[in-house]
C-alpha cells in the first residue's frame, strides 16, 4: 500500500537521504518538501518526486522558485506559514522532520495536532519542547519515530521486550575528530579540522557538534523524552568505530544492542516503514575485517559540552533551551569563522549562567528565552 510522506529540509543531509529511500522502494510517494536556500536542488526534487506543495523560507527565492516549475502541479509557499503548510497536508501520514534547529518546533506540533506520525530527526525540538510534544503525541495518538541513528538503536533494541525495565541506556559516541586530544590541543583546531567527522558524513551544524560532545548531550536529552527514563540512567559510551549505534540494558543485566554500518538510510528507512524491515542496498558489517570494538570513557573535562548538557537537563524548565540557542548560535559564529573552537562551550556556559529561568516553558516562553540567549551572546560575549 502507497504511504504518503512530508519533509523538513529536503534539501539537506537527512532529506536527501530520505529521497533515497524514496527512490529505493516503490511505496513511498512524497507530496510535499520544504528547503530553505537551495532552490535548485528543491526544483529537481519537485521533477522526480512531484509534491503538491513545496516550501522555501525565503519568499524572493518562493517567487523565483514559483516562476521556474509552472508547468508543474506544485503549489509553492514560503515561510512559517509555509513549513506549517507542509507539516499539516491533508494527505501524508508521515513527517520527516529534516530541518535544524528550535525552528522545528511549531510545525512539530502542528503536524502532531493533524495525527501526522513524525519521524524526527530535528533533536532541537525535543531537547527545548518535549515535555509540549512528548504528551501532545500521546494526546493525539501518534508516534515520535527517532532517525537519529543511535535513538533508532535504542528503539530497535526494545522492539518485543514489552514493559520489562531498562536499567540503563548506553548511548554510544563516536567521540568526534577531536578524541584523544587535550584542552590545549583544541585552543588550535581549525574550522575545517572540526568539519572532518571520522564515520558520517553529516550536515555542517551537526558535524561541529559532534566535534564538541554537544550532540551527544543533545542526544542524552533526546533520549530521556523519547523513553521515558531518568537522566541517571542515560551512560554515554564512546566506541569510536561507530559499529554498536546504542544498547539497551535491562534489570537482568542483559544488554541488546543493535550494529550496523554508518549509513543513515538504515534508521530512516526503518522510521518510516517501522515495524517492518525492508531491504536496503549498501555495505554490511565485516566482522572478521573490522577485527575489533573498542570502548571509552568520554572526556568531559575536554569536552564540557557534554558535563553542561547533563547540568542543563538536571536544572530542567528552560535550560536545556538555554544551553541549545547558546549552541546554535555559538556554533553559527564558529561557522562563520567569528570564534574559536574553545568558545562554543564558553558562550555555553555563560549563557546557563546569565539567562533568566522558567519553571514549565510554552511554546511562547521557549521562543522568547531563544530571543534572549541571541541578544545576549550579541550584545555582552565578549572574547
Ligand atoms: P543539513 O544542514 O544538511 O540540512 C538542513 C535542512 O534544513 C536543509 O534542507 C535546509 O535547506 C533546511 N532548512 C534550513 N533552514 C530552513 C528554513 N528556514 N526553512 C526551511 N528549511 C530550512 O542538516 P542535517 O540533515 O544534517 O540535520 C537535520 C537535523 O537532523 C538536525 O536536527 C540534526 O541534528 C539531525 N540529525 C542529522 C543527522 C545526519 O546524519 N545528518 C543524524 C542525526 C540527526 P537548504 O539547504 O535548502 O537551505
Amino acid at each position: 500500500m502507497m504511504k504518503n510522506i512530508a519533509i523538513l529540509g529536503s534539501t539537506g543531509s537527512i532529506g536527501t537521504q530520505t529521497l533515497d529511500v524514496v527512490r529505493e522502494h516503490g511505496d513511498l510517494s512524497v507530496v510535499a518538501l520544504a528547503a530553505g536556500n537551495n532552490i535548485k536542488l528543491l526544483e529537481e526534487q519537485i521533477r522526480e518526486f512531484h509534491p503538491k506543495v513545496a516550501a522555501v523560507w525565503d519568499e524572493e527565492k518562493a517567487a523565483v522558485l514559483r516562476d521556474s516549475v509552472k508547468d508543474c502541479a506544485v503549489t509553492v509557499v514560503c515561510g512559517m506559514d509555509g513549513l506549517l503548510t507542509v507539516a499539516t497536508i491533508p494527505d501524508s501520514e508521515i513527517l520527516v522532520t529534516a530541518i535544524v534547529g528550535m525552528l522545528g518546533i511549531r510545525p512539530t506540533i502542528a503536524a502532531i495536532k493533524s495525527g501526522k506520525n513524525i519521524a524526527l530527526a530535528n533533536k532541537e525540538t525535543l531537547v527545548t519542547a518535549g515535555h509540549i510534544i512528548m504528551p501532545l503525541a500521546k494526546e493525539y495518538g501518534v508516534s515520535i519515530l527517532p532517525v537519529d541513528s543511535e535513538h533508532s538503536a535504542i528503539f530497535q533494541s526494545l522492539n518485543g521486550e514489552h514493559n520489562n525495565k531498562i536499567e540503563r541506556i548506553l548511548l554510544t559516541a563516536s567521540g568526534g575528530p577531536f578524541r584523544g586530544k587535550t584542552k590545549k590541543d583544541l585552543e588550535q583546531v581549525t574550522l575545517e579540522d572540526a568539519l572532518k567527522h571520522p564515520n558520517w558524513s553529516m550536515g555542517r551544524k551537526i558535524t561541529i557538534d559532534s566535534a564538541t560532545l554537544v550532540n551527544k548531550g543533545l542526544e542524552v536529552m533526546e533520549a530521556k523524552w523519547l523513553f521515558g527514563v531518568e537522566l541517571e540512567q542515560i551512560v554515554v559510551v564512546v566506541q569510536p568505530q561507530s559499529v554498536i549505534h546504542s544498547m539497551v540494558e535491562y534489570e537482568d543485566g542483559a544488554v541488546i544492542a543493535q550494529l550496523g554500518t554508518p549509513d543513515m538510510r538504515l534508521p530512516i528507512q526503518y522510521a518510516l516503514y517501522y515495524p517492518n524491515r525492508r531491504t536496503l542496498s549498501g555495505d554490511r558489517l565485516d566482522f572478521y575485517k573490522l577485527k575489533e570494538i573498542t570502548f571509552e570513557e568520554p572526556d568531559t573535562e575536554t569536552f564540557r559540552g557534554l558535563a553542561l548538557a547533563f547540568d542543563a537537563m538536571k536544572k530542567g524548565g528552560n535550560v536545556p533551551t538555554i544551553f541549545n540557542a547558546a549552541n546554535e548560535k555559538a556554533v553559527a559564529k564558529f561557522l562563520n569563522r567569528e570564534i574559536r573552537f574553545l568558545e562554543i562551550p564558553e558562550i555555553i556556559e555563560s549563557c546557563m549562567n546569565q539567562c533568566s529561568y522558567v519553571e514549565n516553558p510554552s511554546v511562547e516562553e521557549i521562543l522568547e528565552t531563544e530571543k534572549e540567549v541571541y541578544e545576549w551572546i550579541e550584545g555582552r560575549w565578549v572574547k
